[in-house]
């Protein structure tokens, strides 16, 4: 059987059997990739506990016939993200990172952006406090890098841009379509939100920007709250699915708003 080496980012984990783990692994040359690794909970020398989520890791499989499931045969980490397993709130966000990964990256279809996004992502997450800039950062990325590219810089019908609509700064997304319209065709589509053009500029300003310069971006709140209500959604739409972690985090996040006092130095001067 051919062996292979390349890079990996763990991006699911389940036991099997006595002793065994199915591993999905989101890979630079191989793109998803879904692996049994024999002994995982019994080997400590050939895994060394390296097939926990987040982890990235050089890999070394066998495949039998480009199929069906490949054969993890050892892998040495490289990065762990320990500060990530520490903070649920963390968790919570790289679980995100990784299920959006899972649901839009094709089997063994390369996508080497996309995992460098991911890298870079789980090492921001590790070194920085969640901030929730990130999630849309990397949803706005995330579609762009698999082909779910919204169209934010004309109306869909009659194709004005941004220049042209300056003077009804209201705009509408269709989450089925995937595109704006301005509000003078708005009448023509049904289930339609309305945003403010600032932020579909916003948006496709993330999708084009070099990785190292959008982690510094920071949105307004009329930007966050916005993009909040599109991005999600949109990605729902598009996969045919609600993403489970993301309810999870939003779950925890009312939970611990409603016992918390609202800092009055916090966020949202944007
Ligand atoms: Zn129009």
């Amino acid at each position: 059987m051919p062996l292979f080496k390349t890079n990996a980012i763990v991006i699911r984990s389940l036991n099997y059997g006595e002793s065994d783990k199915i591993i999905t692994f989101f890979t630079t040359d191989f793109g998803r990739l879904k692996g049994i690794a024999k002994g995982a909970r019994r080997s400590r020398k050939r895994f060394q506990n390296a097939l926990g989520l987040f982890s990235h890791l050089r890999l070394i499989f066998f495949d039998k016939e480009g199929m069906g499931l490949v054969r993890a045969e050892s892998c040495d980490i490289l990065h762990s993200f320990p500060k990530i397993k520490e903070d649920l709130k963390k968790i919570l966000y790289g679980n995100y990172y990784l299920e959006l990964v899972n649901e839009m990256a094709g089997e063994r279809e390369e996508n080497r952006e996309a995992f460098e996004l991911l890298l870079s992502f789980l090492s921001n997450l590790e070194s920085t406090e969640p901030q929730e800039e990130q999630l849309r950062l990397f949803e706005i990325r995330m579609l762009s890098l698999f082909g779910y590219h919204p169209n934010m810089k004309r109306c869909e019908l009659c194709k004005r841009d941004w220049e042209d609509l300056k003077e009804c700064p209201t705009v509408f997304f269709s989450f089925e379509k995937g595109t704006m319209v301005c509000e003078r065709c708005s009448k023509a589509w049904n289930h339609l939100v309305p945003f403010s053009l600032g932020t579909a500029r916003l948006i496709e300003k993330v999708s084009q920007l070099e990785l190292p310069k959008i982690q510094r971006l920071r949105f307004t709140l009329q930007a966050l709250s916005e993009s909040r209500e599109i991005l999600p959604k949109f990605i729902n739409y598009q996969l045919g699915k609600e993403m489970k972690s993301l309810k999870a985090l939003r779950g925890i996040e009312a939970n611990l708003s409603s016992h918390l006092p609202l800092s009055p130095g916090g966020r949202g001067t944007g």
